[in-house]
């Protein structure tokens, strides 16, 4: 979808052109320190909040630049601290981002495109398709909107939102070391974690970053058929040929892949299945996390009940493999990836004249 473009954001030019901006503007070198510490470190949104620049030279500035940060047009605030927003880009494409506060950490939620083209079938925004993919500062963006909404340091930051980052790689390996700079939100490259469906061109790209970047898999299943089903978008990526690229990774990086693993009720949680995923996981180096399924109205899918994710896991650390059982954040909120989207989407039918 082509997009319409605002002023030129300030914050995508290199130092070298902050340089050349303000000898161009008749100012002295130093104010090229300056703005890059307001725009790069303190995260300023606007022209005004730098203060020791002169108002003239704000003023030249914001004629031929603009700070396009999101604005937020719905929130809803869980009983347990998580935050979910719909923010909007200034040309309006909206994706969601969601806050995660706990013990002294804040984790962050966000999206890597808007929509997304994978159609995975227990996902709300796979339903509805792809917008557009997101720029690295948009990315960056959604991370200080939370931080500045919690007033608080985000220490991690997953790329777990809407969208598959690895069909939008070039701008999520930007936004990662953007995130990761020393100077600006400095966040431990091993607490940014990209999360893919299992795009194995962007598994082997991402085993060749230098940074110590994490990996989670969305698995889901590990029986060829199901996982057909469940993730259409990565059919042609088979299990025998994912299993072979994430072992390559973990050989070239020696870094631990996450494999995420979201139980459907009668889907991927009868035997078979979990003998399966045993299989694909015993000798290996991984973590699997398993979590219900986030309830979505009027899915099919429901989630496993808990016995079930118990069993599983029990029969996982037998095996010796890591297991993890994450409990769903905000599930009194529209927690689910693409449904807050949806929901204000419907929200804006109704109140339609004559829709
Ligand atoms: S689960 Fe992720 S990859 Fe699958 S459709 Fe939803 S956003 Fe896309």
């Amino acid at each position: 979808m082509e997009r319409t473009k605002p002023l030129r954001d300030i914050r995508s030019l290199s130092i070298e052109d902050l340089s050349e901006l303000t000898s161009e503007l008749g100012q002295p070198a130093f104010r090229a320190k300056q703005l890059k510490e307001w725009i790069f470190e303190k995260n300023v949104c606007s022209f005004d909040e730098m203060t020791n620049l002169p108002k003239a030279f704000r003023e030249q500035l914001s004629e031929r630049f603009s700070f396009n940060t999101p604005v937020e047009i719905a929130k809803q605030v869980s009983k347990d601290g998580s935050r979910k927003y719909l923010l909007q880009f200034s040309d309006g494409t909206s994706v969601e981002t969601v806050g995660m506060p706990s013990r002294n950490k804040l984790a962050v939620c966000i999206s890597s495109q808007a929509g997304c083209s994978m159609g995975c079938a227990f996902c709300a925004t796979g339903l509805a398709g792809l917008t557009c993919s997101l720029t690295a500062q948009e990315m960056v963006d959604q991370v200080l909107h939370v931080a500045h909404d919690f007033g608080e340091r985000v220490t991690s930051v997953v790329f777990m939102g809407q969208g598959e980052p690895f069909m939008n790689f070039d701008n999520v390996v930007d936004a990662l070391r953007m995130l990761n700079a020393p100077g600006g939100l400095e966040i431990g490259a091993r607490h940014l974690t990209v999360s893919t469906c299992g795009i194995i061109p962007g598994i082997k790209r991402f085993a060749e970053l230098p940074e110590q970047f994490t990996l989670a898999i969305s698995l889901h299943s590990a029986v060829q058929s199901t996982r057909n089903k469940l993730m259409p978008g990565v059919k042609k990526y088979t299990l025998p040929r994912l299993h072979e690229a994430i072992q390559q990774y973990v050989e070239k990086t020696g870094r631990r892949p996450t494999y995420e693993y979201a139980m459907i009720d009668g889907v991927n949680d009868n035997n078979p299945e979990m003998e399966a995923l045993i299989e694909f996981c015993t000798g290996t180096l991984c973590h699997v996390n398993l979590i219900q399924l986030n309830d979505i109205p009027d899915s099919p899918l429901k989630p496993s009940p808990m016995e079930k994710v118990e069993t599983l896991q029990r029969r996982l650390t037998m095996y010796g493999v890591e297991t993890t059982v994450r409990h769903s954040r905000g599930g009194d909120i529209d927690a689910a990836c693409g449904q807050l989207k949806q929901r204000r989407n419907s929200a804006k039918k109704i109140i339609l004249p004559n829709a």
